[in-house]
C-alpha cells in the first residue's frame, strides 16, 4: 500500500468520509507526477437554485420537455441526494476528493441550465449573485479554485455588462452559457454583444450543454435520451455549428468559445462540415454562409478549444489531438456529474507526449484563463 493511499485511509476515518465517496477502484493518482491538474468544466449549484428549479418542474413538463425529462430524477429522488450534495459543497469535502485524485484546480461554473431557465430580469439578477458568491468561494480558496461568470443570455445588454463586471471586479475567468436560452439560439445578433464584450475582454465563452430546446426535444424524449448520453451533444454541437455558420467568428474574430465533452463531436466531424461546405452555403435560408471567410473546420482550429469532461476515453482524445492540435485541448472533469477517478487515469495513460500531457492537463488552461502559477510551475517547464 502506497503511503498516499495510507495517508487518504487514514484521512477518510478521521473524517468518516466513507458514506460520501464511493468505494477506492483501481489505483490512486501519481500524487507527485511533475504536473498540475487543473479542471475546467466544473460544476456546483447552491441549495436555493436546485428548490427553484424544483418548484419550476411542474410546469417544465410543457414548457422544457427535455429538462422535465433529464432533471425531475435529479432534482427529487433520494438516490440523487448524494449529488446534490457535491453540488452544493464548494469547500472543504470536495476539496479532498481533488486531493485524493491528485485534481490540483477546479474552475467552477454553475450546473445547467444555469439562470436560463427564467424570465430576462430574475435571470440576470440571479446570474449576479451567483457570480458575487463564486468570486467569494474562489477568494477563500485561491489556489484551489477559478470560476466562470453565469449569465443570462435573455437579457443581452446586462448579460455583457455583467460579463464585465465578473471579469474586471470579480475577477472571474471567462463566462460559461448551457447551450440554448427557452429554445433561443446565440447566433441571433441580439446576442452577439455577449460576444463582443468577451472577445474585448479577452476572456472565453464555455458553450456548456443543455437538454434539447423545447423545439427539437420530442424525439429526445423516448429513451432518456434527452441527457448526457446523446442529447447534450447533439444540443450543444448543433449550436456550436450555427454559431461558426453565422458569421460571428468573422464579425468577433477574437472570439473563444470552448465545448466540453471532446467537442461534443464536432472534431470527428471536422472533414465533413467543409467537404459539405457548398451544400450549406447552397441550402442556406439566411444568405449568411456565402460570405462567410472561411470553412467551419478553420474556425473550429481557430476560435474553439475543447475539454475532456465525461470523455475519459484515450481513442477520442488521441483523434482531438490530431485535428485541434495539442494546444486547443484542456482537462476537465464535470465534476461531480463524472468520476475524477476515470478521467485522471485516462489522462495519465493516454498515449500522450510528456509536453503535450502537461498542455492539456494545466498548460493551455492557465494560458487561456490567465491562472496564477501554482508552486512547482517552473520545476514542470524544466524537466518537460
Ligand atoms: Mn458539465
Amino acid at each position: 500500500m502506497s503511503w498516499t493511499r495510507r495517508k487518504f485511509i487514514g484521512v477518510a476515518a478521521s473524517l468518516s468520509l466513507s458514506a460520501r465517496i464511493p468505494a477506492a477502484a483501481g489505483r490512486l493518482p501519481d500524487a507527485a507526477p511533475g504536473y498540475r491538474r487543473i479542471a475546467v468544466e466544473e460544476a456546483f449549484a447552491t441549495p436555493e437554485l436546485l428548490e427553484d428549479w424544483r418548484q419550476f418542474l411542474a410546469r417544465a413538463k410543457d414548457e422544457d420537455p427535455a429538462f422535465f425529462s433529464l432533471y425531475s430524477g435529479l432534482l427529487t429522488s433520494p438516490g440523487a441526494r448524494n449529488l446534490r450534495e457535491r453540488l452544493n459543497d464548494v469547500g472543504r469535502g470536495r476539496i479532498r476528493v481533488m486531493d485524493r485524485w491528485g485534481v490540483d484546480m477546479q474552475v467552477l461554473s454553475l450546473t445547467a441550465p444555469g439562470v436560463q431557465l427564467y424570465p430576462p430580469k430574475k435571470g440576470a439578477a440571479t446570474a449576479s449573485e451567483i457570480n458575487t458568491r463564486l468570486a467569494a468561494i474562489v477568494a477563500e480558496y485561491p489556489d484551489r479554485f477559478a470560476g466562470l461568470a453565469a449569465v443570462a443570455p435573455q437579457a443581452p445588454a446586462q448579460a455583457a455588462r455583467e460579463i464585465e463586471r465578473a471579469v474586471t471586479v470579480l475577477g472571474l475567468r471567462g463566462v460559461l452559457i448551457n447551450s440554448h436560452t427557452r429554445g433561443k439560439y446565440l447566433d441571433d445578433r441580439d446576442y452577439w454583444p455577449i460576444f463582443e464584450a468577451a472577445e474585448a475582454l479577452g476572456v472565453p465563452v464555455y458553450l456548456h450543454p443543455n437538454t434539447p430546446s423545447p423545439q427539437m426535444a420530442e424525439p429526445y424524449l423516448d429513451y432518456g435520451l434527452a441527457g448526457p448520453g446523446w442529447g447534450f451533444a447533439a444540443e450543444t454541437g448543433l449550436h456550436a455549428v450555427r454559431l461558426i455558420l453565422s458569421g460571428l467568428l468573422d464579425a468577433c474574430p477574437g472570439t473563444r468559445i470552448i465545448l466540453g465533452h471532446m467537442g461534443e463531436g464536432l472534431p470527428f466531424w471536422l472533414h465533413r462540415l467543409d467537404s459539405r461546405f457548398d451544400l450549406f452555403a447552397r441550402a442556406d435560408r439566411t444568405g449568411r454562409v456565402k460570405r462567410l471567410r472561411k470553412k467551419p473546420g478553420d474556425y473550429i482550429r481557430d476560435n474553439f478549444l475543447i475539454t475532456t469532461s465525461g470523455m475519459p476515453w484515450p481513442p477520442a482524445l488521441m483523434l482531438a489531438r490530431e485535428v485541434m492540435g495539442p494546444d486547443r485541448i484542456m482537462f476537465a472533469i464535470d465534476y461531480p456529474y463524472e468520476s475524477s477517478r476515470e478521467a485522471v487515469r485516462a489522462m495519465d495513460e493516454a498515449p500522450l507526449s510528456r509536453e503535450d500531457r502537461t498542455k492539456i492537463y494545466s498548460q493551455n488552461a492557465t494560458r487561456l484563463f490567465r491562472l496564477p502559477p501554482g508552486p512547482g510551475a517552473g520545476q514542470v517547464e524544466a524537466s518537460a
